[in-house]
């Protein structure tokens, strides 16, 4: 629940908040539920997560323009939104169970029949949940489902799935041993981008997804699950090419697990329309091979 603050202590908190995050330390907690306080640790029942702070600016761009996207901000450094600073990250009922199938269950169950963004009356078939490998070490995130995923429940399964797929075989892998989701789980009508408020409400679900699975890499397909997952907002050029470390915002993750790294690349459906740009993508995939030790396919055993 959000609290009213005065602006200027808000901002001091923000602020502080900003500098603890740059030591890298994500998690605060409330001494009691009213307070806002930020000074004590305190059981983490009553958690406030400044990982979950991080907040998404969409600019709602729309899909031909997405993976170029104008730079609002040139800077690679995760903002912080002010608005959720005092967000009270309720225990989530995965947490406590150790298997990532039984927690991802939990997840789903908790997700329902969802009904908390418009996405759920704008004709949506079905929830597209993610699939693949519970304990995979490399993990994709593409944007929302699009018309063959509304149908089949699945991510990916349409003709940007197709490419998706021979990426994962060229990187020596098969798609059931990556995890491979979204970060919005319905189907935007006319496969338009997921608006700002539909990414907010449907990341966190995400965001705990990947907390279950913990691997080793995600790799963002596009722009739009590159800002939703490190809350920055840069054009693809700038995006490209490096990994950044990743911790899930807003949700409790195992200490054993010190997070991922993740790579941006272009989104499928993107090279479909421009294949020029496969040669720049491999790039980003065999950055990630590298990184986890995996040596491509040769002709001999494909
Ligand atoms: N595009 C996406 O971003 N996700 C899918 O699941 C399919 C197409």
């Amino acid at each position: 629940m959000a609290r009213t603050l005065d602006p200027e202590l808000r901002s001091a908190l923000a602020e502080r908040v900003r500098y603890y995050r740059e030591l890298g330390i994500y998690d605060f907690y409330r001494r009691e539920p009213g307070l806002s306080r930020l000074t004590e640790a305190q059981p983490p029942d009553a958690g406030v997560s400044a990982a979950s702070l991080s907040a998404v600016s969409p600019s709602g761009s729309q899909s031909e323009l997405r993976e170029e996207m104008a730079a609002r901000k040139s800077a690679v450094v995760p903002l912080v939104a002010e608005d959720n600073i005092f967000e009270i990250v309720a225990p989530k009922p995965e947490y406590g169970t150790v298997d990532p199938v039984a927690a991802l269950k939990l997840i789903r169950e908790d997700l329902g029949d969802c009904t908390r963004c418009k996405l759920h009356k704008q004709g949506r078939k079905q929830i597209v949940f993610g699939v693949g490998n519970p304990r995979a070490e490399l993990m994709f995130v593409g944007e929302g489902p699009g018309a063959d995923e509304d149908a089949q429940g699945e991510p990916f399964v349409g003709r940007a799935g197709q490419l998706l797929n021979n990426m994962i075989k060229a990187m020596g892998l098969r798609r059931e041993d990556v995890y491979i989701a979204n970060v919005v789980k319905c189907r935007p009508p006319g496969n338009r981008t997921p608006e700002r408020d539909e990414c907010e409400t449907c990341s966190p679900f995400l965001m705990r997804q990947i907390a279950v699975i913990k691997p080793k890499v995600v790799v963002a397909l596009g722009a739009v699950a590159a800002k939703n997952l490190l809350a920055i907002n840069a054009p693809m050029s700038e995006l490209r090419g490096r990994f950044y470390d990743f911790k899930p915002a807003g949700v409790r993750s195992s200490d054993s697990w010190p997070g991922a790294r993740l790579a941006v690349t272009y989104h499928p459906a993107f090279l479909l329309r421009d294949p020029r740009q496969k040669g720049e993508a491999w790039k980003d995939l065999q950055m990630v091979m590298k990184y986890l030790g995996i040596e491509p396919p040769t002709k001999a055993a494909e």
